[in-house]
């Protein structure tokens, strides 16, 4: 436990991450004085539930995976339970999802990673060498392309992993996106072994639900951890960042109205681009060059309308739609259902396709509607009741090979400086729990630097 009374944390940021490492710091420091901030009126960053047709939808994320890759819960599970929510944790009512493939929806199949068959395949020729050198990162699509084909990656890898990240196969980074597989990878000469490796190292409780939302929405989390935090302070960007004698001093607020706060530590839990700027001003220390995709969700509160029993389907880029997701919402999520209503939630902006985006919400509604009616082979949606865009500009890291050499480089300039840490998803994996992780990781490095 940190001894030195009166020492204080700046933590800026207040998503997930810094949620996250703003609790670990109460809880195990609870004699350092944190002080998170957040440019936003509300805390959570892409956490949020809001309000359609009388009921809750999400306006980001709305789910987390329940179990940790090395076995056990994860940490958004734990997180939760930590505040008491434990058993206020929800699973899907049904976890079967479809692919749109050739006008029809394909079931996805089962025993893959990632859309990734484990099966053999005669692409797939041992080398009598690893597929990876040790520490070595290519794309995803680079390693699978040639050893299962264009069919498996466009139809089932891609679209997987454009639901995560909205990202494409053939930039994203394997060892953010598929850590296991990147592994496996330096220990096996196919691809098959590679995958089978993967999936047999998941350590996952057989019946075990995979993901996990909280009942009410996603909100609840966010105001569960807030009120664990004494001093959270909202609307509040922070716009500079200088060492200060053996802390830091930050400057705090609008251009017209700032004001100077002092810190023995700091944690920075913001996107890449205002990290960056405000790492700017530290000697030595650049932020990590890291590119986003912006999405759009539409959601659409119909009257009671009959879907297939799905909990959504995924759409690759190759059937020519500009939606690539589309969640049954209430079909999925029972504690969501309402009744007379049918609630459906599509996401349009695959990376690179930013120019979908430029509509007006009300021109964005309409393609979901016509989209989604040919998707499911009907000639139109009935009239919603209600409806919203949710709008996330730069809203997912698209993590490009050696991305994690890039942090970790990163990492190690800061360990040259008075206490501070990055954490969040530009660094450590886009997914809750990865956040929560890299939140805890960061607290626990300032707790020993402050202690040291
Ligand atoms: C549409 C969408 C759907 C998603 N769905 C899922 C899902 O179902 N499951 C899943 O696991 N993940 C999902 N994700 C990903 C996941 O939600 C995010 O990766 C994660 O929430 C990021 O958390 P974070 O704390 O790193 O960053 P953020 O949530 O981006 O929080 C950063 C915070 O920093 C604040 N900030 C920025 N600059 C400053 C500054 N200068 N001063 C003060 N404050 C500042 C911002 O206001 C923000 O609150 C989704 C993401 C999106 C966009």
């Amino acid at each position: 436990m940190v001894g030195g009374v009166g020492r204080r944390v700046a933590v800026i940021g207040g998503g997930i991450a810094g949620l996250a490492a703003a609790h670990r710091l109460r809880e195990r420091a609870p004699h350092l004085d944190v002080v998170l901030f957040d440019q936003g009126e509300r805390p959570g960053g892409k956490l949020r539930t809001v309000a359609l047709a009388g009921g809750p939808v999400e306006r980001g994320a709305e789910s987390f995976l329940s179990g940790d890759p090395a076995g056990g819960p994860s940490a958004a599970v734990r997180l939760a339970e930590q505040v008491g929510l434990g058993d206020e944790l929800v699973h899907p009512a049904t976890a079967k999802a479809a692919v749109a493939t050739g006008g029809g929806l394909l079931d996805l199949p089962a025993g893959t990673l990632m859309g990734i068959p484990a099966g053999e395949d005669p692409a797939d020729r041992p080398s009598g060498r690893p597929l990876l050198a040790p520490g070595e990162d290519v794309t995803v699509g680079g390693l699978v392309r040639p050893r299962r084909g264009d069919l498996v990656v466009d139809r089932f890898v891609e679209p997987l992993l454009g639901g995560v990240y909205a990202g494409r196969a053939d930039r994203l980074s394997l060892r953010m996106a598929l850590p296991a597989l990147a592994d496996a990878a330096e220990r096996s000469d196919t691809l098959t072994g590679a995958v089978r490796a993967a999936l047999a190292a998941r350590r996952v409780t057989p019946g075990a639900p995979v993901f996990s939302a909280v009942r009410g929405g996603m909100s609840r989390l966010v105001d569960a951890v807030a009120a664990t935090l004494p001093d959270v302070r909202l609307g509040l960007p922070v716009r500079e960042l200088h060492r200060h004698g053996a802390g830091w001093r930050l400057t705090v607020g609008s251009t017209r109205d700032p004001s100077t706060v002092e810190a023995d530590g700091v944690i920075l839990a913001v996107p890449a681009a205002p990290a960056a700027r405000l790492l700017s001003t530290v000697d030595g220390v650049a932020g990590v060059p890291l590119g986003y995709a912006s999405v759009a969700l539409a959601a659409l509160a119909l009257p009671a309308t009959k879907l297939p029993e799905l909990s959504g389907f995924l759409v690759p880029a190759t059937e020519g739609f500009a939606v690539k997701a589309v969640t049954f919402f209430d079909q999925k999520w029972s504690h969501l259902r309402r009744p007379g209503l049918t609630v459906v939630r599509a996401s349009v902006g695959r990376a690179g396709e930013e120019q979908q985006l430029q509509r007006t919400d009300a021109d964005l509604l309409d393609l979901v509607r016509d989209e989604v009616a040919r998707l499911l082979g009907t000639d139109r949606l009935p009239d919603p009741v209600d409806a919203a865009v949710f709008r996330w500009g730069g809203g997912l890291p698209q993590y490009e090979p050696h991305h994690r050499d890039r942090v970790a480089a990163l990492r190690a300039t800061l360990a040259a400086h008075p206490a501070i840490a990055v954490a969040g998803a530009a660094y450590d994996g886009v997914g809750i729990p990865a956040c929560v992780t890299s939140g805890w990781t960061a607290a626990d490095a300032l707790i020993h630097a402050l202690e040291g």
